[in-house]
């Protein structure tokens, strides 16, 4: 049994290696030929050439990684700009989530408590107070989620004032402000860092006021420390215990939508599915992210005509041009993307990866384009550009979002301690060998078992209740990727 995507393709992928009418034993989620292929010929997936036969292959062969030749990513000089935006699609109404609506307008799918680090020389501390204050302090405040330590690897040891700094930066600041923290946390500087809290915050700290930030090398001793930051966050904690869930509309949520472990399977079950979901969440009125710029440049010029205006579209390319050049000066391209796990899940190299990849965006059009680290602010699909890497991609998307969906075909336990992730994999095996880590199975689209618009409408309506309130695996087991900004300046 073998899925095979676009009337055009002269492949298709293995479901089920059994009864097959193979010439050789093919992996799931593996390729096969559709009739004889000649050598120089283009292997077609999802209707594009995904690269070029090394060789003749017969009808029913494997078509093994090392058989293709990769094309070369789309110019970036000669793509069709905002040609066919698709049309205003239909309002989604009455769908609503319990949300904690912030002052500034922002509105939580958590009520956390995050102590916010300038830099990493003071996470160990932040560390070690957070888990005395879950141990001794946040039973009395049964209101509020939780405490989070939000500590990076950043702020000292840096060119602060280079172009590349103001990613990490501003992704910080993001963070700190973040929805989930109730737009108002607890600031712990070291004294003597390069990023100081006012060159984190900017006009953000007179508004939160000095006492949400504690110096470290202002007080004596270890034991005073540890107790100015737990009196401070107590005062805080008794404010977010007074805060509760309210009905607001699906249009206040933001959600992040990225990829890791990708198989085959990925652009034909779980990503297809995330699409329609992500759909759904525009036509409610919800920001919907996607990003991942070495995942979407082979599909780029997909993706420029889809744009809402020109303005739109040449900021995409702009983000893609950046990213080329950025990747050039490490001496390596968008082929240093796809992981052993990826191919040992059937995919050949980037650009079957990147048409399986942009599945994910649904087909609205692309209203607004965010660089790096940036908040996203409009409404509808946006691409917000962030690296590939899970871990980046996660912390860069937490900037603007309230809740993350992650779509999988090898597995990743990811998590992360701010907002839910909703994981959700390309194929029924994984979810049935994961079943306490994986919280919505896509692969029976792949066996006919479910439908692309079925499974969209479980995930849209899940989402709702994981913005709500109800915990992701992730969650339950506590499992929270550090945040790791992307700095692409200089380290001194
Ligand atoms: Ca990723």
């Amino acid at each position: 049994m073998y899925v095979r995507v676009h009337p055009s393709d002269n492949v298709a992928i293995v479901a089920d290696p059994e009864g097959m009418d193979a010439r050789e034993h093919i992996p799931q989620s593996h390729k096969i030929t559709l009739r004889d292929l000649a050598a120089g010929e283009a292997v077609v997936r999802y209707g594009h050439a995904i690269g070029y036969l090394n060789r003749a292959l017969p009808r029913g062969s494997w078509v093994r990684e090392e058989f293709l030749e990769m094309p070369a990513a789309p110019p970036l000089d000669e793509l069709p700009l905002a040609t066919s935006p698709p049309p205003d699609p239909e309002p989604l109404t009455g769908f609503t989530f319990e949300g904690y609506r912030n002052p500034d307008g922002s509105v939580g799918t958590r009520n956390l408590l995050g102590i916010a680090a300038t830099v990493q020389c003071v996470a160990p501390t932040i560390d070690y107070a957070v888990e005395r204050l879950r141990r001794e302090v946040l039973p009395r405040y049964p209101n509020v989620d939780g405490v989070v330590s939000v500590t990076h690897s950043y702020g000292c040891g840096v060119a602060i004032d280079a172009p590349g700094a103001a990613v990490p930066i501003r992704t910080l600041k993001h963070i700190a402000l973040h929805a989930n923290l109730g737009a108002d946390p607890l600031l712990v500087s070291l004294g003597c860092e390069k990023l100081q809290p006012a060159k984190l915050l900017g006009p953000q700290l007179p508004v939160l006021g000095e006492d949400h930030v504690i110096r470290l090398q202002d007080h004596r001793g270890f034991a005073d420390i540890v107790s100015v930051v737990m009196e401070a966050a107590e005062k805080r904690l008794a404010v977010l215990d007074r805060r509760r869930r309210a009905s607001c509309p699906a249009a206040d949520l933001v959600v992040g939508l990225q990829c890791g472990g990708s198989d085959a399977f990925s652009g034909v079950t779980c990503n297809p599915a995330v699409g329609f979901a992500a759909d759904l969440l525009v036509r409610a009125g919800a920001t919907v992210m996607f990003s991942e710029v070495t995942e979407v440049r082979d599909a780029i010029h997909l993706l420029t005509p889809r744009c809402a205006n020109e303005e739109v579209a040449r900021a995409l390319v702009r983000e893609m041009r950046w990213y080329d050049e950025y990747l050039a000066r490490g001496e390596a391209d968008r082929s240093a993307n796809t992981t052993p796990g990826n191919k040992r899940g059937g995919l050949a190299n980037i650009v079957e990866k990147a048409l399986g990849s942009v599945a994910k965006a649904g087909g609205s059009a692309i209203r607004a384009v965010a660089s790096h680290g940036e908040k996203v602010t409009a409404k509808g699909l946006v691409f917000a550009a962030t690296p590939a890497s899970d871990f980046i991609c996660g912390t860069q998307q937490l900037a603007s979002m309230n809740l993350h969906v992650f779509t999988t075909g090898e597995g990743s336990p990811y998590g992360l301690a701010m907002v839910p992730v909703v994981k959700v994999s390309s194929r029924t095996a994984l979810a049935e060998k994961w079943p306490d880590l994986i919280d919505l199975d896509a692969g029976r689209i792949a066996t006919g078992g479910a439908t692309i618009e079925e499974t969209g409408w479980n995930l849209f309506r899940f989402l709702l209740e994981t913005a709500s309130g109800r915990r992701t695996w992730a969650e339950r087991w506590g499992l929270a990727n550090a945040l790791s900004p992307f700095n692409p300046g200089p380290v001194t």
